[in-house]
């Protein structure tokens, strides 16, 4: 396969991970399976945590979770 560094091209390209900076294929920017996998686990923890204390607050979750704020603040968002 050819990693072509040129425009042009039709498709995937090489772009960063979100979450690790490494590289990889894809079409935009997105995390690679390794932070992928990561990810997940984090958001199944703090939609635990929001289960059992459906008021805590973003700072709650980040002390209970470990997890840095822009990660929490992004999950919240989504939920
Ligand atoms: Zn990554």
């Amino acid at each position: 396969m050819s990693l072509g560094t040129g425009k042009g091209g039709s498709g995937m390209s090489l772009v960063n991970c979100r979450g690790c900076g490494k590289l990889q294929l894809g079409s935009a920017e997105v995390l690679c399976s390794d932070c992928l996998r990561g990810r997940i686990e984090q958001s199944h923890r703090v939609k635990s945590y929001l289960r059992e204390h459906p008021q805590a607050t973003v700072m709650e979750l980040c002390a209970h979770t470990g997890l840095p704020l822009s990660t929490i603040h992004e999950m919240v968002k989504r939920v």
